[in-house]
C-alpha cells in the first residue's frame, strides 16, 4: 500500500509540473504509473493540475477493468497499458501535447541529437504517423516504437515518454520540448549543427551519464 500512496503522490506532483512547464493545456495529455498489476492513470475530462490523489483511476494492467477510483480513465488508457505490457522495465508513462515538438514533427522535421542530455536520456525519437487518438489504433502504433525506445513523437498530436519512474518519464518529456526549442532557435539563427555519431558515442560512454541515469532511477539512493 505504501507503494500505491507514493505513486499517487507522484502522479499529482508531476501532473502539476507538466502543466506548469506548458507541456499540455486544459484537459489535454495524460499520465500513469504502474504498481504491480494495477496501473494508476489520470481521468478523462480534467486538467492534470486540478487532480488530487483520489482522482487517479486504478485499472487492471491486462484487462483495463477499473479496480479503484470514482472517475473514468483517459480514453488513451489502452496506449498506456500497451506500453507496460510491451516492456517490464516501464513503470511510468507520460503523454503530452508539447507545442514546439508537435509543431516541428508535424512539419515533417525529425528531432536529432543537438545536446548531451538528449543522447543520455533519450537517444532516438521515432515518429508515429497520425492515428485516431483513442483505442487500439494508437495503442498499436505507439507500442510498436516504445518497444525499443523511451520516447515517441506523434504527428499532429503530441509525444509519449516512458521511464522507470515518473521523474524519468517527465525529464524525457521536458528534453523533447527543449530539443524542439533548441532546433528552432538554431534554425532562426542560422544552420543547426547536430552531434556527430562519434560525439554521440562519446556521450554514451561517459561514466557521469551512467551515474545520472542511475540516480534518476533511484538506484543510488
Ligand atoms: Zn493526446
Amino acid at each position: 500500500m505504501e507503494d500505491v500512496r507514493r505513486i499517487k503522490q507522484e502522479l499529482v506532483r508531476y501532473g502539476k509540473k507538466i502543466v506548469e512547464k506548458g507541456l499540455v493545456v486544459g484537459p489535454g495529455g495524460n499520465i500513469s504509473a504502474r504498481s504491480g498489476e494495477v496501473v494508476y492513470v489520470s481521468p478523462t475530462g480534467y486538467s492534470l493540475e486540478e487532480l488530487s490523489e483520489e482522482d487517479y483511476v486504478g485499472v487492471n494492467l491486462k484487462t483495463g477493468e477499473i479496480v479503484e477510483g470514482h472517475l473514468r480513465p483517459t480514453c488513451e488508457v489502452s496506449m498506456h497499458l500497451g506500453c507496460y505490457l510491451i516492456r517490464e522495465d516501464i513503470r511510468a508513462v507520460v503523454h503530452i501535447h508539447p507545442p514546439l515538438a508537435t509543431g516541428v514533427v508535424s512539419a515533417g522535421v525529425k528531432l536529432k541529437p543537438m545536446f548531451p542530455d538528449f543522447v543520455a536520456f533519450i537517444g532516438e525519437v521515432p515518429v508515429v504517423d497520425y492515428v485516431i487518438p483513442a483505442g487500439q489504433e494508437i495503442r498499436k502504433a505507439v507500442t510498436a516504437v516504445i518497444k525499443e525506445h523511451n520516447a515517441a513523437l506523434l504527428v499532429n498530436h503530441g509525444a509519449v515518454t516512458v521511464g522507470a519512474n515518473l521523474k524519468e518519464a517527465f525529464y524525457r518529456a521536458l528534453i523533447i520540448e527543449d530539443a524542439a526549442r533548441i532546433l528552432l532557435a538554431s534554425l532562426t539563427a542560422g544552420k543547426p549543427r547536430f552531434l556527430t555519431d562519434e560525439e554521440i558515442e562519446g556521450i554514451k560512454n561517459l561514466e557521469a551519464e551512467d551515474y545520472r541515469k542511475a540516480l534518476l532511477r533511484g538506484e543510488m539512493l
